[in-house]
């Protein structure tokens, strides 16, 4: 018999001694995940034998053993079970993904404490064993293959894999057990944590030679939903979504009518790590009539709603459909309609009903779903109906964009809305001031899809959405009678700005479009907009960041602010003599200022430095 030793990189080492001795103060999960991955194991080679009949065989059924004498318990299957290359991959390596991904998230939280939450968002499947047990056996034949192997370690070092003389039909995975788990020997405590976590896996559990299954092993997803409790909703999540947390939501129904089929599925509290990973697994599983097929099929579910976990059930596809086959099938593409609608509309619903939890929803996911957005145009207008942004009406608090709407002043048609890095960085935005001072809500859009959507997506019930940043907006015709009369100026005042406009345009001729009045500052003397038929600045730059595309170079706008004293100043000094060299250098810094502001480096920060100074100099001397 060959044998061959390997020992786990220390990275596993260190995993499943935080696995064996601090992860969960409940030790009952390691049955939970042995049974779980038994159920996987015969889903799978209930698929394999529908394309192979030599594959068949009987009931499927998983059986747990205890033998008090030797202190062990033993969890069989007759699923798929694994080859030599199986049990490496599958079981030694730290090569698995999840692990891996696990693992980095464990080094960047650095202290202990922080990795041990974090290891609970990921759960750790078969090493849970290691908890319980201070020897793990596991004996197992691969379906089709004639010869057994033999994987056993300590969870510490490494492990060993032979040849087995034992010949056995799918997995058997023997637990030693450690003194501190003598309770696992009872048989009472384990029917109890098969009641309590697996009961709603379809493949009937036994516990010794009981002929009667512990379980209902019944498929959760067909039983009505009033004989479903929520611990029994949370469990399967878990199982079926390799989830550790509960779900925010919970959507369960049978669709009738020219498409059959039954889902259910549901929406993780946190972040699934590999959201934004293209080879992530785990995805929604397909089955049909009861018999699992895959959890990788790319149009059962958008690639926006890719955090949703659960099962589709379809009544209508062919059993031995090729999973090739399923990518384009027509059916698939209803299914993945009916699904996004159900979907969408529950989310409304979570909103009106617990918006702390739909906020929750939104924090976490909100991101992705937008992508939907340009995706997905038929699916639009209900995904509007859930969107939520931070905007000029209340700080860090979400508005949908009908309850902005409702909000709309009288004359007002447009959507308004900035972008911007992050909402902080917006909310101190001088092309604001104008909008706050007359009342005019802004959205913050600070999610880099926010500058791909609005490419496709331009309007929300007829109503455009329009930059602040961007062209010329009348803010006047919302200014009451008394401030606009205010507001009248000179005549002599207003030649001298036209004479410091001119000033400002031929001195920064290089830089910009054009120098303007603003009509959108309040406090802040001056700010870049962008030209009407340009792209909007923050777009621009996520546009050449993400898709390393250039924009038709438009030239920026300088607004000015004439009722700012500074910029009033200058005009005079401008009337007075507009070849003034300290306008220049006003020129310049003002311009430099808006780059700031604006995020964008300064042309040339030595000039700029050397020109502050002066200023500041000036300023003090006086
Ligand atoms: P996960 O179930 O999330 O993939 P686990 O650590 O629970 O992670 O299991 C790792 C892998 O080992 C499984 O994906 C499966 O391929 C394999 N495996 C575990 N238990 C069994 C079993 N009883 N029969 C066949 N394969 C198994
Ligand atoms: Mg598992």
């Amino acid at each position: 018999m060959s044998e061959q030793t390997l020992s786990f990189g220390t990275d596993v080492s260190r995993l499943l001694d935080i696995v064996a001795n601090a992860l969960y103060t409940n030790k009952d999960v390691f049955l939970r995940e042995l049974i779980s991955n038994a159920a996987d194991a015969c889903d799978k080679l209930r698929y394999e034998a529908l394309q192979n009949s030599a594959l068949a065989s009987g009931e499927f059924k998983i059986v747990i053993a205890r033998d008090t004498d030797k202190r062990t318990l033993t969890i069989t299957d007759n699923g798929i079970g694994m080859d030599k290359a199986d049990l490496i991959e599958n079981l030694g390596t730290i090569a698995r993904s999840g692990t891996a991904a696990m693992m980095e998230a464990v080094k960047n939280a650095g202290a202990d404490k922080g990795a041990l939450n974090l290891i609970g968002q990921f759960g750790v499947g078969f090493y849970a064993s290691f908890m319980v047990a201070d020897k793990v056996t596991v004996l197992s034949r691969k379906a089709g293959d004639t010869q057994s192997w033999q994987w056993e370690s300590d969870g510490r070092t490494g492990y060993n894999i032979a040849e087995a003389d034992e010949n056995i039909r799918g997995t058997r995975i023997t637990l030693h057990l450690k003194d501190s788990a003598s309770d696992f020997l009872m048989e009472d405590k384990i029917r109890q944590v098969i009641l309590a976590y697996s009961d709603h896996i379809a493949v009937p559990v036994f516990v010794g030679t009981d002929e009667k299954p512990v379980n209902a092993a019944s498929a959760l997803w067909m039983r009505s939903k009033n004989e479903i409790t929520k611990d029994q909703y949370t469990e399967f999540y878990h199982h079926i979504g390799h989830a550790f947390d509960e779900p925010i939501m919970t959507s369960h129904w049978r669709a009738e009518g020219k498409i059959e089929y039954t889902a259910l599925l549901f929406i993780p509290t946190m972040r699934p790590w590999d959201l934004y990973d293209p080879g992530r697994k785990h995805a929604v599983r397909l089955y049909v009539k009861r018999v699992f097929i895959t959890d990788q099929v790319q149009n059962l579910i958008y690639p926006w709603l890719r955090f949703v976990r659960g099962v589709i059930d379809s009544e209508d596809l062919p059993l031995n459909i090729s999973r090739e086959m399923l990518q384009n099938n027509p059916v698939v593409a209803k299914i993945r309609s009916g699904v996004t609608k159900r979907i969408l509309s529950d989310l409304a619903a979570l909103a009106e009903r617990d918006p702390t939890a739909f906020e929750t929803f939104w924090y976490q996911f909100g991101m992705v779903v937008k992508e939907g957005l340009y995706d997905a145009a038929e699916h639009r207008d209900d995904i509007f109906k859930i969107c939520r942004f931070f905007s000029t009406n209340g700080h860090r608090k979400l508005t949908s964009l009908e309850d902005y709407v409702s909000r709309m002043k009288d004359g007002q048609d447009e959507i308004y809305y900035i972008l911007g890095e992050n909402a902080d960085a917006i909310e101190r935005s001088p092309q604001l001031e104008g909008f706050r001072a007359r009342g005019l809500e802004v959205l913050f859009l600070s999610d880099t899809i926010d500058s791909f959507w609005l490419q496709m997506a331009n309007e929300y019930k007829g109503k455009k959405f329009v930059s602040v940043t961007k062209g010329s907006i009348d803010l006047n015709k919302f200014e009451s009678r008394e401030k606009k009369e205010e507001k009248a100026e000179e005549p002599e005042e207003q030649e001298s700005i036209t004479v410091l406009l001119s000033v400002l345009s031929e001195e920064l001729k290089k830089d910009v479009g054009q120098v303007r009045i603003s009509n959108r500052l309040t406090d802040s003397p001056v700010c870049l907009v962008a030209d009407e038929k340009g792209v909007d600045m923050h777009m621009e730059r996520v546009l050449k960041i993400q898709q390393n595309y250039e924009p038709m170079q438009n030239k920026k706008i300088l607004e000015i602010n004439d009722n700012h004293a500074l910029i009033k100043k200058l005009a005079g000094l401008a009337a007075a003599n507009k070849d003034a060299p300290a306008l220049k250098d006003a020129a310049r810094l003002l311009y430099d200022q808006a780059c700031i502001i604006q995020g964008e480096p300064v042309n040339d920060p030595s000039s700029f430095v050397r020109r502050m100074a002066e200023f500041m100099q000036r300023g003090l001397a006086a």
